[in-house]
């Protein structure tokens, strides 16, 4: 195996080319890093994919703390208040920097920049680029300011398997393609290495969205929080795609409805019908499906004929399954779409372990609780991963020593874990089935085959939607269908020190810390 001593060799590793990654490395320019994404910029990052925008504080009308207020009642009492503060008092700032760097947000022809309007905001704050199309143009714009940075050496096509630690912390990335494998030896890494929806049957997430760097950050002993909550989107296209494409939440926020075969509206009566929080939303379109229902999302009256001038790429994904959404309703589904849980982060990035950051999906920071705003998360991995860099340059490294020999895991194969994490962690969940779950991912998880790590996300979520008998934004246990006071609290799990468990305990400085472990 090579050890890469390039220049920048025990530099800053950032593992992870969305846009977390991208933010963190050009922040940190002019000082020498290295990212490593296992795809090209600008493939298999779920930050490429994202059609709404940036939820930012805006309009003359709105204020941060409006949209930190919106972002912690969304967050369904878990959501950290000084994190979403100081996240939403970023957003002017973060969209000046990506404009500065030449991303071209929608404006009208007044110059002022138009604004959509997405569910549970109480304004209208997204801020959008050619209509749908705002990850693709970031990341673009983004990707192409890497590969113009001299400092950042960049290493596509790699991914990160191994995350090497000692008793002064993080010490190195043992990463491998196809057909090659290298150490990287450094005393800083940063994950930036997105979600875990491709773990479900039914996702809008690129395929490689796998919630590997969960796995490499637990295995080295890092506290991942928050895992049992994942967000549902309630209107993936139906047609038989994997991953399924995303009808934007923006489209209701245009006024499309949802309704059945019959034409029958069912959100209506339901606090703000479409527009009401996801998961509200997703469990009513599953509740349909379930009951035999085809569930469709009507845009013919809402958009008189402009769907393809406001969403150009979702009409274009409509057309490709011969769909025409000016004169058809659209086929959808719930599918799995954004992790609120991650690696276990402070203010400024900092996991539990020295030297290894993380931000962007990966992270939690406390900013989504149970249940994300829509369009915050791209605002979180852009101002997380400038905290990041801030972080990281003001930390001194300590000295490296000769890398130890490591054990190349194989590559991750999340197929064999897809149908149990569909079957048990899906948008309904009861005892029965997760109990199935946890006992069925204890070997795979702790074995040495190619689904181990995909196994050990999936374990760590079973075990802490298990423990939580309560339903709290994207977690809904049918067997405790109500939240209960005494669950107001996050959930921290962590590989036991034999690394052979995972122990799930309230998250420190909470008076209801109590150890709970599983699948011993
Ligand atoms: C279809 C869709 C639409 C969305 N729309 C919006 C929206 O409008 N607004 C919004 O705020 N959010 C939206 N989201 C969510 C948002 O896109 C993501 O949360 C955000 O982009 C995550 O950014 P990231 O940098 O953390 O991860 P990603 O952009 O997913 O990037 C992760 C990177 O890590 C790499 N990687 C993973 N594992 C490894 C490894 N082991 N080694 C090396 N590299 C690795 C991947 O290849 C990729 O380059 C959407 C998500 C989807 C799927």
């Amino acid at each position: 195996m090579d050890i890469m001593r390039p220049a920048s060799a025990g530099c800053p590793v950032i593992i992870g080319g969305g846009l977390a990654g991208l933010v963190t490395a050009l922040a940190l320019a002019p000082r020498p890093v290295i990212l490593l994404a296992k795809a090209p910029l600008t493939e298999a990052a779920a930050s490429a994919w994202a059609q709404g925008g940036v939820a930012a504080a805006m309009g003359e009308d709105d204020r941060p703390d409006l949209h930190a207020a919106d972002t912690v009642a969304a967050g369904d009492g878990l959501v950290d208040p000084d994190v979403a503060a100081r996240i939403a008092a970023a957003g002017a700032d973060t969209i000046a920097d990506l404009e500065r760097r030449g991303v071209a947000f929608d404006r009208d022809a007044a110059g002022c920049l138009m604004l959509g309007l997405e569910a549970a905001h109480g304004r209208r704050r997204i801020v959008h680029v050619a209509g749908d199309g705002t990850g693709a143009a970031i990341m673009r714009v983004l990707a192409a300011a890497v590969r113009a940075t001299p400092s950042i050496t960049l290493i596509e096509g790699l991914e990160a398997r191994r995350l090497l630690v000692d008793d002064r912390g993080v010490a190195g990335v043992l990463a491998a393609g196809p057909c090659n494998a290298c150490l990287l030896p450094s005393r800083q890494v940063v994950l930036a290495t997105g979600g875990l929806g491709g773990l479900f049957g039914h996702t809008t997430n690129p395929p490689g969205a796998i919630g590997h760097g969960l796995a490499l950050a637990a295995r080295a002993g890092a506290a991942l929080v928050d895992m049992e909550f994942v967000q549902f989107h309630p209107t993936a296209l139906d047609v038989g795609l994997d991953p399924m494409p995303l009808v934007s939440e923006a489209v209701r926020g245009e006024g499309a409805v949802l309704i059945d075969e019959s034409g029958t509206r069912f959100m209506t009566g339901r606090g703000r019908a479409e527009l009401a929080p996801r998961d509200v939303v997703a469990r009513a379109v599953a509740a349909h499906i379930a009951a035999g229902h085809r569930v469709l999302l009507d845009a013919r009256e809402a958009l008189g004929g402009r769907f393809a001038v406001r969403f150009p790429a979702i009409a274009a994904r409509c057309r490709e399954a011969g769909i025409d959404p000016d004169r058809q309703p659209i086929p959808v589904r719930p599918a799995a779409h954004y992790h609120m849980g991650g690696v276990r982060v402070d203010a400024v990035g900092r996991s539990t372990i020295e030297g290894l950051w993380a931000c962007g999906e990966v992270a939690s920071t406390g900013l989504h609780g149970a249940n994300r705003l829509a369009s915050n998360s791209l605002l979180e991995a852009a101002v997380m991963g400038k905290t990041v860099a801030t972080s990281i340059a003001g930390t001194e490294a300590a000295s490296l020593r000769p890398a130890r020999p490591a054990v190349l895991p194989p590559a991750p194969d999340a197929h064999p874990v897809r149908a149990l994490v569909s079957a048990a962690l899906g948008v309904e969940r009861r005892r029965g089935g997760l109990e199935q779950a946890v006992a069925q991912l204890q070997p795979l998880a702790f074995g040495a085959g190619p689904s181990a790590d995909p196994a050990l996300v999936a374990l760590a979520m079973a075990t802490a939607a298990l423990a939580r008998e309560e339903s709290r934004g994207g977690h809904w246990r049918c067997d405790f269908p109500r939240p209960s006071t005494a669950w107001a609290h996050r959930q921290a799990l962590q590989v036991d020190e034999a690394g052979s468990r995972i122990v799930c305990r309230a998250a420190p400085g909470h008076p209801a810390s109590r150890p709970l472990a599983i699948g011993a």
